[in-house]
């Protein structure tokens, strides 16, 4: 089922996240490095990773809606968007 993501490929993934948050180990930067020379299914993950991240700062910037709210907002236009391909 769907794209089959290695072990090491979800430490880097979660690598990503952490270090968008704290400060990250020299041997960590290093590691993720190397890896996403190597992998592109985590290059990808980092760039849409950080486009969505930019998009939902933006969201918090320019309007009063709330995490939650927002998580609701999405989930429906996501349940839309599976509407609208299965063509119900
Ligand atoms: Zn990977």
């Amino acid at each position: 089922m769907g794209v089959k993501i290695s072990n090491r490929c979800e430490k880097i993934t979660l690598l990503l996240e952490k270090g968008r948050f704290e400060k990250i180990t020299y041997n960590e930067k290093l590691a993720l490095g190397i890896h996403l020379i190597q992998c592109r299914a985590c290059r990808q993950y980092r760039k849409d990773s950080r486009y969505l991240n930019k998009a939902m700062a933006q969201c918090f910037k320019t309007s009063k809606i709330s995490p939650a709210k927002l998580n609701a907002i999405f989930k429906d236009s996501l349940a839309e968007q599976i509407r609208s391909r299965s063509g119900n």
